[in-house]
């Protein structure tokens, strides 16, 4: 009798701090034979669980040590509380290959950002009001997506990623600031 084949439970993969040169690096493309692959879904499954666990609203592969353009969202600010003056929503799972970044309007949105390579702080970041970016999905198509508010901010942190960037090259650095003096942030 053949064993089924069984899938591995997803993995909690380390989250690569900055300093790591993986982070200052300019990512690969995702081959496109890849896409749909069981190598690649379970890639992309490990890196939902990793954004869940830590948690976090989005995460890059070059968070887990990966120079991949390779972006995992998913916001569950479903409590009103949380639709706030940052125009925070809800984003279901979205699975970004190699996204191409557009902005729109001047970069003067300043809200707290945080990141889960830059464990521990925030510091408001100016960001564009709306991103579009257009990506291949886990399942080879291709998506279109244009958001404003905060959404739109965790595209433009997730690409900047993929670039080899952090916040802190846009932070106002003066309110650079450990989480316990601050409320209510989101890292990704
Ligand atoms: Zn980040």
């Amino acid at each position: 009798m053949a064993l089924k084949s069984r899938r591995n439970k997803p993995e909690v993969r380390e989250i690569v701090q900055a300093g790591h040169p993986v982070l200052r690096s300019q990512a690969d493309l995702v081959a496109t034979s890849r896409i749909g692959t069981k190598e690649l879904n379970d890639l992309i499954d490990d890196m939902v669980a990793t954004m869940r666990d830590a948690p976090g609203v989005g995460l890059a592969a070059p968070q887990i040590g990966l120079p991949l353009q390779l972006v995992v969202i998913e916001d569950r600010a479903a409590e009103p509380e949380d639709l706030d003056e940052r125009n925070r929503k809800s984003v279901p799972l979205t699975v970004l290959i190699n996204p191409k970044i557009e902005t729109f309007g001047a970069q003067d949105v300043e809200f707290f950002e945080g990141c889960l390579s830059v464990k521990g702080y925030f510091a408001v970041t100016p960001r564009h009001e709306r991103a579009r970016v257009t990506a291949l999905n886990e399942k080879g198509d291709e998506i279109v997506l244009d958001w404003d508010g905060w959404p739109a901010r965790i595209l433009q942190h997730e690409c900047d990623h993929l670039a080899g960037k952090l916040y802190v090259d846009h932070m106002d650095t003066h309110t650079f600031s450990r989480v316990e003096y601050l409320i209510d942030n989101d890292e990704s």
